[in-house]
């Protein structure tokens, strides 16, 4: 059963839901009085509902899309204006204990070196993303409750905010780990962090469960509820995400939608942002088993993304290429992520 404020992800992201939103979709695509009434209402800049975005995103007429992407860089200037934040990823770890099938970090990649950046060495790769500009950054770790554990996360923040280097300071830490229990969010609160990124990669169940035979992100309810969790320790500042290409395109996006609104239904505060990163090519990974996103849907994605949370920052991976980076920030993106290498000390 579908309830949008419920503790219980199978509850507010419920399969159910987004099946009919999808068959919904399907039906009213192509009907341009909805269509219309959906991109009138839109103009308000308050929102759509995640039944109104899936049916925009699935029209599939040229002057509809112009029109979507029209809106989508209105409402970007709007509340944006030119202003990009940018910010530099930090990978402090790469031990992991997960067993995620896409990502070379996987524990069952015995090929792949471990390592993990010593104190002294966090001060030196910041001391150098200073030099190249960057205030903002966002610490990256795998899953490794020995190697990697919630207290060596908190020294490295510590270390992070302590370096003063040509009298600049880093401004601000955002972390992406894995989802952990409340105590650890209020230690990472306590810590002072910006934003608390998990990446839920697909809000399909079934799919979910597959692509992550072993370790503790398996458990697809632990997982899903995280934001709550970080939302009850008082962070409530919080970055959605989804792989897109894990799963279909479409299921992803409305799940990513019904998460947004979950949250602000909840603690009456949406997420601060979403990623929109999609699946490639990595080292020992075949891309065949995944269902690659094509660059004209994927621009419709960010464009409706745009229009269906016009206060959230949409945020564009390192992986996509200079040129969609930069036509896609005309259509809602507002922080990108820069000069970054994923990997550990790179
Ligand atoms: S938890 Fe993160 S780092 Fe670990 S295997 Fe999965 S995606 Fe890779």
């Amino acid at each position: 059963m579908y309830k949008v404020d419920s503790d219980f992800a199978t509850e507010f992201i419920c399969d159910a839901e987004i099946l009919e939103s999808l068959d919904c979709a399907e039906k009213n695509k192509n009907n341009l009085d909805v269509i219309k009434n959906i991109l009138e209402r839109a103009k308000n800049l308050n929102g759509l509902s995640h039944r109104d975005a899936i049916i925009l995103l699935e029209n599939n007429d040229k002057n509809i899309e112009q029109e979507i992407f029209a809106l989508a860089n209105y409402i970007k200037q709007k509340f944006y204006g030119n202003r990009i934040v940018l910010f530099a990823p930090l990978y402090l770890s790469n031990y992991c204990v997960n067993g995620c099938v896409y990502c070379p970090y996987c524990f069952a990649n015995k090929n792949m070196p471990r390592k993990k950046l010593t104190q002294d060495e966090i001060k030196q790769e910041v001391i150098f993303l200073q030099d190249m500009g960057h205030k903002r950054l966002a610490l990256e770790s795998g899953e490794d409750p020995i190697n990697c554990p919630i207290e060596y996360i908190l020294e490295s923040i510590d270390t992070i905010y302590k370096i003063k280097h040509k009298n600049g300071a880093i401004r601000r830490v955002n972390i992406n780990i894995a989802a952990t229990e409340i105590n650890d969010y209020k230690k990472l609160k306590a810590a002072g962090i910006g934003t608390y990124i998990l990446f839920q990669e697909t809000y399909n169940k079934k799919n979910y469960e597959k692509l992550h035979p072993s370790g503790p992100k398996h458990n697809y309810n632990y997982h899903t509820e995280a934001m709550d969790r970080a939302m009850i320790a008082g962070i409530d500042d919080v970055g959605l995400g989804v792989l897109f290409g894990l799963d279909s395109y479409k299921y992803d996006f409305v799940g990513l939608l019904m998460h947004a609104e979950h949250l602000e239904k909840k603690f009456g505060v949406g997420p601060h942002t979403i990623s929109v990163p999609r699946i490639r090519p990595a080292n020992n990974i075949n891309l065949e088993n995944f269902n690659s996103v094509p660059d004209n849907i994927f621009k419709k994605i960010v464009a409706v993304l745009r229009i269906a949370v016009p206060y959230t920052g949409l945020i564009i991976s390192t992986r996509e290429s200079k040129e969609m980076r930069k036509e896609i920030l005309g259509l809602g993106i507002s922080q990108i992520s820069a000069a970054s290498n994923t990997s550990v000390g790179g």
